[in-house]
């Protein structure tokens, strides 16, 4: 099976790759860019380069950065080549392959433990076994509010003192990080400012602007953009992944493995909801949209964040078509598929109801995160949508 997409992050990868070379890790990474592209995989790369046993490279050798000191004097030269991705067959590669290795720890967010065990870190044993199968997928999680919380980070701080356990380096990777709580990330900070010796961190996240700037600050960054289609098209078809129309999953895939998966798999999550409240709007079906919306009232955990999240990402995509074929550009559009309707929706709404629509919906886009009422959220975003029913 051939490497993954990282092959075709080349920025990213060209950075990573002279920093191994040159030896001059920093203490920490932030890897941003969208979901699916690559950046998880990037973090298993460079801990894998950290710690693979099968190749010339010598574990243990100093990567690193010391603070205040030259890097060129603090690391003498080791005799081997580090290499991004290790030898992919050695013992510490092929666990690391499967979130095996005793020093890489990596943590998503999780479900809260429930009472008694509230307070104590969540358990990513089974996550990392799901995503270790579908490095592209996300698991199924219908209850609870997803976080990296402090208990979580308190786990891995105390794990920080001990020496790594095999003689490499220890890699702590923190998925989806901009989902840790604010004191989750106050508990990180003197990791950051002060890092064990031997330990990398790499955060990554499709929204830096939800980390603490004191986090931020402290992390090399690293951008990774979205995968041109033909990648797409070909991660598709090596894997099986049948679709019977690999070239327009990945147009609507929009660069993003994750959601190329998901439409090759059975459609793109929340597209039917996002369509649906377009329509409801267009026809000013008020009252079936807010009894609809309603509906989400009592619905705000975890899942259900997700659910709508999907839903309102799709439907800010919609606008974005709208208010493009509204500016009277040659739309490219993202949704390719649904031409006829947005051109029609584009064409019979009053001028600039495109862009308020398209406003609306990055606002509700920020909000699903936050604490306000998805039902409330809904019911806004709706009003703000009916001026496209003209
Ligand atoms: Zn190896």
């Amino acid at each position: 099976m051939s490497a993954g997409p990282l092959l075709d992050q080349s920025r990213a990868r060209a950075l990573l790759e002279r920093a191994l070379a040159s030896r001059e890790l920093p203490p920490a990474y932030l890897f941003i860019g969208p979901h699916g592209v690559g950046k998880e995989e990037a973090a298993l790369a460079l801990a894998r380069a950290l710690n693979c046993t099968g190749g010339t490279a010598q574990p243990g050798s100093d990567l690193f950065v010391e603070a205040g000191s030259e890097a060129t004097e603090s690391c003498p030269p080791t005799s081997g080549e580090v290499v991004l991705g290790g030898c992919a067959i050695c013992s510490a590669c092929t666990r690391l392959e499967r979130y095996r290795h005793p020093d890489v720890l990596v943590r998503m967010p999780l479900p809260r433990p429930r009472p008694p065990k509230e307070g104590e870190p969540a358990d990513p044993t089974e996550a990392l076994a799901f995503k270790a199968d579908n490095p592209y997928r996300d698991p199924e999680i219908t209850s609870g509010g997803l976080s990296i919380g402090i208990a979580d980070i308190r786990e891995i701080v105390r794990q920080l003192a001990y020496a790594p356990v095999e003689g490499g380096k220890r890699v702590v990777i923190l998925c989806q990080s901009e989902r840790m709580t604010e004191e989750a990330q106050n508990a990180l900070l003197k990791s950051l400012e002060e890092p064990p010796p031997h330990t990398l961190f790499v955060l990554t996240t499709h929204r830096p602007n939800a980390l603490l700037p004191t986090v931020r600050s402290r992390c090399r960054v690293v951008g990774f953009g979205p995968l041109p289609s033909d990648v797409i098209v070909s991660y598709l078809q090596e894997r099986g992944i049948a679709s019977g129309d690999e070239m327009n999953v990945a147009i609507l895939a929009r660069g993003s493995l994750k959601r190329a998966i998901s439409i090759a798999e059975g459609g793109v999550p929340g597209r039917e909801e996002a369509l649906q409240l377009l329509s409801w709007a267009v026809d000013g079906q008020r009252r079936e949209a807010l009894a609809w919306a309603a509906g989400y009232t009592f619905k705000s955990a975890g899942g259900m964040r997700t659910e709508a999240r999907n839903t309102l990402e799709e439907l800010l995509s919609l606008m974005r078509d709208v208010a493009v074929i509204q500016s009277g550009d040659e739309p490219s559009l993202l949704n390719p598929d649904r031409a006829d309707l947005l051109q029609r929706v584009g064409r019979h709404a009053p001028d600039g109801a495109g862009l308020g629509a398209l406003m609306a919906a990055a606002e509700a886009c920020g909000e699903v995160d936050s604490n306000i009422n998805l039902a409330l959220i809904y019911a806004t975003l709706f009003e703000a949508l009916t001026p496209l029913g003209g």
